[in-house]
């Protein structure tokens, strides 16, 4: 088992160089970081005061499934994944304390937008249909439902905003602008490719994903568009089970809508500091393991023998 839930780590050994909601970053070497992912949870934007069981070496395996898998499965695609062993800086406190939930990835100049891919139409996109006919500004054919398919998935990229800021909802117009005509192109391309191989992944094993954000980085020295961060988690991605999925209604989800719903039920939406009772914080980490149960078809203990 990993470490208990865990959602503040210092690593003496390594120097941290960012800590975002819910990952913090260290430097191995200019060229490798550690990528730990903690236990901690947001939802609206805001940090959880409690944090969900597991949730870290979940959401850690679960990419590193998918970085092995896209991999096979998308021509020419570049992961920033290395391994998920830790470096030998690290004690053996150190190492107990990150086990399951670390990841040495290549250290990339970041793209500063998020490559967000809908292959099915809900929340802010549906909101923003119901009113204009649009998503993210590009008009979209009549009479689609609340859930319904998008005829192709659409590319919709937001801005990434700093901490404690909102992304905002840009058009590829804007990406280009903000990135250059060339790397946009490429990180659409990849952003499409990536999301159609893994959705035909993960619907053969029963769930649906509506919807996800990626984010890419450039290898400077080749020149090369990389995927990096994490990749197709319920944290990253709308999962719904394709079993109950019915057009025309929310769908029941594998992600964090149980505890937006409790947030919202209770009035807490955006309150900072919110301590979610044991109840919340169990059933979401029982929703992020049934998905990773599925799509890997192992269970978390299988998944981290031997590291
Ligand atoms: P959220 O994902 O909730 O919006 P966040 O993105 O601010 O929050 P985290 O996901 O917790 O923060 O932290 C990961 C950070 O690491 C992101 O800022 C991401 O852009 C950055 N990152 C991911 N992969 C790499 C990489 N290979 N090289 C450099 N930075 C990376
Ligand atoms: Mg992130």
């Amino acid at each position: 088992m990993p470490s208990p839930v865990v959602t503040s780590i210092e690593l003496s050994s390594l120097r941290k160089l960012a800590s975002g909601k819910v990952r913090d970053l260290y430097e191995i070497d200019d060229k490798t970081l550690l990528f730990v992912t903690t236990d901690r949870i947001s939802a609206y934007d805001v940090i959880m005061a409690n944090g969900v069981p597991f949730k870290g070496a979940l959401l850690t395996q679960i990419s590193a499934h998918w970085f092995r898998v896209l991999a096979e499965r998308v021509p020419g695609l570049k992961t920033h994944f290395l391994t998920l062993s830790p470096p030998p800086a690290l004690s053996d406190a150190e190492r107990s304390l990150v086990r399951g939930r670390s990841m040495q990835v290549r250290r990339l100049k970041v793209f500063p937008v998020e490559a967000i891919v809908r292959g099915y139409i809900t929340g802010s996109a549906w909101k923003e249909y119901e009113k204009h006919g649009t998503v993210h500004g590009l008009p979209q054919p009549a009479g689609l439902k609340q859930c319904s398919p998008f005829p192709q998935p659409i590319y919709t990229p937001s801005t990434k905003a700093e901490l404690g800021q909102h992304d905002e909802n840009i058009t590829p117009a804007q990406a280009a602008a903000i990135v250059g005509e060339r790397y946009a192109a490429r990180i659409e391309e990849l952003a499409l490719s990536i999301y159609e191989a893994g959705a035909a992944y993960a619907r053969e094993r029963g769930i649906i994903i509506a919807d996800t954000k990626f984010e890419f980085g450039l290898d400077e020295e080749t020149d090369e568009v990389v995927l990096i961060d994490e990749v197709l988690t319920p944290d990253s991605s709308r999962f719904w089970p394709a079993d109950t999925y019915e057009v025309g209604r929310d769908q029941d989800s594998f992600d964090k809508q149980f505890l937006r719903n409790w947030l919202t039920e209770n009035g807490l939406k955006y309150k900072e500091g919110v301590e979610m009772p044991a109840e919340v914080a169990d059933a979401t980490s029982a929703r992020y393991q049934d998905a990773f149960q599925r799509l890997t078809g192992k269970t978390l203990d299988e998944a981290l023998v031997g590291l």
